[in-house]
């Protein structure tokens, strides 16, 4: 980090001024026309002239400018036009401003000025004072109110048409910017007022702009550039017949600053010492102290600590006879680091705290920190370790801080625009990632597309299967209905839902076996006459006897009992009982027949059978011999038939 402090702040070794005292405007040549005072010309009287051109000799030749000034006061005094008055104490102004090293006479012009402006209402005059009072309050550091009547005064001087009214104000609205670290603003309206300057053709005024320039590519610490400028200021002030050893004083103490960082020793010391020698034939003790302090610096950088110490003591007795404090602090800040080269750090101490104290109390941040430093130095070099790092790690913090302050702007811009690119490539790379993420989710989709078609398709193919399945199994259960309804019919009797012939083939081969009696009654029943009730009541009738016939021998016999519909009107029976019973169970067959009439649609009628049987003993007999008890039992109905019907006959011959 360097050590320089440049033009509103003053770094360690070396102090710069900005040429910000000078607020009238100039001519080359005083013998010449005056263009920037086109506006004040342009309302002055002809007995005017005298107080014009006194004018502006104050602001380039201000020391001719005194010698003048009581021969002008005379003229002024029987004359009191407010026109002349308020020139009269601009002149007073550009003087005591120039040379003097009253604050308070100055701030007394002002207040005359303004109070003639506003006695006479005149806009001009206001505008004036106004102006003198921003920058008045810009030297006393108060920004805002100085920025705010600045602004008026901008406003004014264009309303009024004085450029050169307007093109000051401009320069100081910039000189408030670059205190405000708003270089960009600044640089522009520096433009500005360059541009107004040259078309006034008020050189001073262009030079002194063109200084201002390099002081703020020195604070930017742009070396190159600030020489650039500030050769191009000199440039013209050589060529030009300026006699205001005050702000050439600042030009050359500017320049200084900028050679000791383009490393141009031998001209620094050269230009350092030109700007005391002027300093020395102004009464601006402001120039005198910051060259002294100056020459203090390049003494100390010299390592001429003695003459450093001579030049700072010189210095401090200046800052305390006018008693400005920030003089004090500065001088003594280079008187302590003189006795600190000197080694003795006691001094130096006593010096550098003192100067540390004053920066506190006037609020100059900068200085604090970097005199901070120095004293960490000092203690360092006295061995007091834990002072040392105490004040560095003070300078080291506040360093951080107070970099950020000055190059804040500068930073903020510079990250704007990184960030402006930095958003840029952000927002590509946001987008492509987009469109990667885009790309996958489509690919996703299509695969939980295809997967959801996939489970669909399954899903549809298992539904197939289902219902498939479904209608299998409902054709098989049809089937298996259809099967048992088969069987059934097969084994069936459709009109008496009996069993039939079939059925008792099957019977025979397993139901005798579970007979509780070892006898089995085999009975033939046919129907006595039945053609003639099928010829007589119609088929349907028969029909109905048959169902009937059907119901009452189903409902009369047991469980393990079977009867089936042997053929056209005959029965078969086959009924498990005792031997001895089988007579009765015969007659009670009979009689269940012919004791109750069977109630058909041909009437109530009178049915008969005959019953031809025959018997087993055993269940085994029954199938080994079916056939020749059948034929026995067919027999014995065959004699019933003949012997005249509605009876029975049980055969003799048993199996
Ligand atoms: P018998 O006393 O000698 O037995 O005389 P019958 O008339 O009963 O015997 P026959 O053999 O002469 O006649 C039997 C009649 O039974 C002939 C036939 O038309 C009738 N028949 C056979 N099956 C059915 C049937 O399912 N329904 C009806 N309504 N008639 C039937
Ligand atoms: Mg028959
Ligand atoms: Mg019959």
């Amino acid at each position: 980090m360097p050590k320089l402090l440049n033009i509103f702040g003053v770094m360690p070794k070396v102090f710069l001024l900005v040429i910000i005292c000078i607020p009238g405007q100039v001519v080359a040549n005083p013998a010449s026309p005056l263009p920037c005072i086109r506006f004040l010309k342009s309302i002055a009287q002809k007995q005017d002239k005298p107080y014009l051109e006194l004018y502006a000799l104050s602001t380039v030749q201000p020391e001719k400018a005194i010698k003048r000034l009581p021969k002008v006061t005379k003229m002024l005094l029987p004359d009191y036009s407010p026109f002349r008055k308020a020139i009269y104490l601009l002149i007073q102004y550009n003087i005591e401003q120039a040379e003097g090293d009253d604050d308070v006479k100055v701030q007394g012009y002002i207040s005359k000025l303004h109070k003639l402006g506003e006695e006479t209402q005149i806009k001009w005059i206001q505008a004036e004072a106004s102006f003198l009072q921003a920058v008045e309050w810009v030297d006393k550091r108060k920004y805002a109110d100085a920025a705010a009547l600045l602004m008026e005064v901008e406003a004014d001087a264009r309303e009024l048409g004085y450029a050169s009214l307007l093109a000051r104000t401009i320069k100081w609205q910039a000189n408030i910017d670059i205190d405000h670290s708003e270089y960009k603003e600044g640089l522009k309206r520096y433009q500005q007022a360059y541009d107004l300057f040259i078309e006034c053709g008020d050189t001073l005024q262009v030079a002194q702009v063109l200084s201002n320039m390099s002081t703020l590519h020195i604070r930017m610490e742009e070396w190159p550039k600030a020489d650039f400028y500030i050769q191009q200021a000199l440039d013209i002030y050589r060529k030009h017949d300026f006699s205001n050893p005050f702000a050439e004083a600042i030009l050359y103490i500017n320049v200084s600053v900028i050679d000791k960082y383009l490393n141009r020793p031998q001209e620094r010391i050269k230009h350092i010492k030109k700007a005391m020698v002027l300093a020395s034939k102004t009464s601006s003790y402001r120039v005198k102290l910051t060259a002294l302090m100056n020459l203090s610096a390049v003494y100390l950088d010299a390592n001429r600590p003695q003459k450093a110490l001579e030049n700072a003591m010189a210095c401090l007795n200046l800052a305390e006879k006018v008693g400005e404090p920030r003089g004090v602090a500065y001088c003594n800040e280079s008187l302590g680091e003189a006795y600190f080269k000197l080694g003795e750090l006691e001094a130096a101490l006593k010096h550098t705290s003192f100067a540390r104290d004053n920066y506190q109390k006037l609020g100059d941040r900068k200085r604090y920190i970097y005199i901070s430093n120095l004293i960490a130095d000092i203690f360092e070099e006295a061995g007091d370790y834990k002072e040392a790092l105490k004040y560095y790690k003070t300078y080291a913090n506040d360093d951080k801080e107070y970099l950020f302050d000055v190059r804040r702007k500068e930073l903020f811009d510079l990250q704007e625009r990184f960030d402006a690119k930095v958003k840029e490539q952000e927002i590509t790379l946001l987008k492509t990632e987009n469109e990667l993420n885009s790309a996958r989710i489509a690919e996703q989709k299509a695969r939980e597309n295809s997967l959801r078609v996939g489970v669909l398709f399954i899903l549809f193919v298992l539904y197939l299967l289902y219902r498939r399945y479904k209608d299998v199994r409902r054709d098989n259960e049809v089937l298996e209905q259809s099967n048992a309804e088969l069987t059934t019919q097969s084994i069936q009797d459709p009109l008496t839902k009996l069993h039939n012939r079939r059925y008792l083939q099957l019977w025979l081969k397993s139901a005798p076996k579970h007979f509780k009696q070892p006898t089995s009654l085999l009975a033939l029943l046919d129907i006595d006459h039945f053609k003639a009730i099928n010829d007589k009541l119609g088929h349907d009738v028969g029909d109905q006897v048959l169902i009937i016939l059907a119901q009452r021998l189903k409902e009369t016999i047991c469980c393990d009992d079977l009867v089936v519909r042997w053929g056209g009107e005959e029965f078969l029976l086959i009924i498990n009982t005792c031997k001895t019973e089988a007579e009765s169970v015969l007659e009670h067959l009979r009689l269940l027949v012919s004791d109750s009439k069977f109630t058909t649609n041909g009437g109530d009628i009178t049915v008969t059978v005959s019953i031809g049987a025959a018997v087993s003993e055993t269940p085994e007999a029954l199938q080994e011999n079916w056939e020749s008890m059948l034929q026995a039992a067919d027999k014995a109905l065959y004699n019933v038939k003949s012997a005249g019907r509605n009876g029975y006959q049980l055969s003799t011959s048993s199996s």
